[in-house]
């Protein structure tokens, strides 16, 4: 009788070692172009209280409203495993009182988020998100340098075929008068909205305009745009933001419908939009300035930008053009016979010493099996240590590419590889 299997949270992946290289270098270049530009890593908690992202976020929000992974813990306490990344960063931000620090901060992070959401290509309940906040510039070059690094990151992966899509939700000033408008707009096919989409028409209209019901975006089509509603700073602000990137050859459309999905966005919104090979959920990054959230969140009124982009979605890009990352070893050490065992170990240990990756056979087999491993595994080198190399105090290294043999002495294996895998300069 075997015991029942148990498995994996739906919607939550494992990431094997055949794709986990492909996430490494997704990783990599990520940390090298946030260097570029001067963002350093935050890490953040993954539970947060519950409170930070309904006010964070908003409540009106599909994320606050249906997708977080809420609990109450021992102590009684409301804590939400985090579904995105700003609101921690704003709460860090606060809570370190880092604009005495320097009012400007440039973040990034890389990490899980959870949302409980119907999974499905591209859409998971843990899923990751690479991204990054710049707090503390109010002017349209902090807007431009954060798009910038997702333009460079993207390419420097290697994605092709992604647009930019961008906007202006406008301010303050511009916002009643657009609110009104868009009121207007719905009001009379409100009979017709779903419930949830009812409430937002009096609490966050919005927020309609992000509904993913078919009849709201249906309506949603006809609604007047944020961008003829701006006022004058806000446009002169949009119009700068458009030159910068211009400027540095970074092309976008203009697309009134990117409101993003969370309440706390003014001004910019932008995305980057796959247009072939993820379906529906073709938003590979998204992103936008929300100045007022710092402040709502109890700290000094400080303006901020960030973006995130899904890990997943990214990889799913990737997967078909680029070839499967492998570190293959320099040297397979097999191993014949007992009393080779404990010889093998330290010479295995002396060749890792200097940097060199080894595999050593740890389940001794026949020397074929042991070759026929190290083919597999695409070493470069194979030697094989037995009661007769023992003795020889040498062994026969075998370049696996070419065949050639040579008889390396064992105290000086180690530099002989060091010296083969050296390019010569
Ligand atoms: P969508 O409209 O696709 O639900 P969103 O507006 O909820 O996206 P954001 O909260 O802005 O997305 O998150 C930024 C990015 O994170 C998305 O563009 C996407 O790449 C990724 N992402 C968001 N939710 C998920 C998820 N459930 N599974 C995988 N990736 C996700
Ligand atoms: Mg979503």
């Amino acid at each position: 009788m075997s015991a029942t299997k148990i498995h994996a949270v739906k919607g939550m992946n494992d990431l094997l070692p055949e794709q986990s290289g492909l996430w490494q270098r997704i990783e990599e270049s990520a940390r090298r172009t946030f260097g570029l530009y001067g963002f350093a890593e935050i890490r953040t908690p993954l539970v947060e209280n519950t409170a930070l992202f309904v006010r964070g976020i908003g409540e009106e929000t599909d994320v606050v409203g249906k997708e977080m992974y809420t609990f109450v813990d021992r102590g009684g306490e409301s804590l939400t495993l985090r579904p995105e990344g700003t609101a921690g960063a704003v709460r860090s931000y606060v809570e370190h009182s880092r604009h005495a620090v320097d009012p400007i901060q440039k973040w990034f992070y890389i990490g899980p988020m959870f949302r409980a959401e119907a999974p499905q290509k591209g859409r998971y309940r843990q899923f990751h998100q690479i991204g990054a906040e710049l707090f503390g510039v109010s002017e349209p070059g902090a807007d431009i340098e954060l798009i910038a690094v997702v333009h460079r990151l993207l390419s420097a992966v290697g994605v092709k075929n992604v647009v930019l899509r961008l906007n202006s939700l406008g301010d303050a000033e511009s916002r009643p008068a657009y609110r009104e408008a868009l009121v207007k707009h719905f009001e009379p096919h409100a009979a017709r909205l779903a419930d949830t989409d009812r409430r937002r028409l009096d609490k966050n209209p919005l927020r309609l305009l992000d509904s993913k019901d078919p009849v709201t975006v249906e309506i949603a089509r006809g609604a007047p745009s944020t961008l003829e509603y701006l006022s004058p700073a806000s446009k002169a602000h949009f119009e700068a933001v458009c030159a910068g990137l211009t400027a540095i050859g970074i092309p976008f459309e203009v697309d009134p419908r990117i409101v993003r999905g969370l309440d706390y966005y003014t001004r910019t919104t932008f995305e980057f939009v796959a247009t072939s090979g993820l379906g529906s959920q073709a938003t590979v990054a998204g992103g936008g300035r929300y100045d007022a959230m710092v402040a709502e969140l109890g700290g000094p009124a400080t303006p901020a930008i960030g973006f995130a982009l899904g890990l997943e979605r990214l990889a799913l890009l990737l997967e078909g053009e680029s070839p499967q990352v492998e570190r293959p070893p320099v040297l397979f050490l097999g191993v014949l016979g007992d009393a080779a065992a404990l010889p093998a170990l330290k010479l295995a240990e002396e060749v890792r010493a200097r940097g060199l990756p080894v595999e050593l056979t740890l389940k001794p087999t026949g020397i074929a099996k042991q070759f026929k491993r190290a083919d597999r595994l695409k070493a470069r080198f194979a030697a094989v240590l037995g009661d007769g190399e023992l003795a020889s105090g040498s062994v026969k290294l075998k370049a696996m590419g070419t065949g050639e043999e040579s008889l390396v002495p064992l105290v000086e294996l180690a530099s002989h590889l060091a010296r083969a895998t050296t390019p010569e300069s």
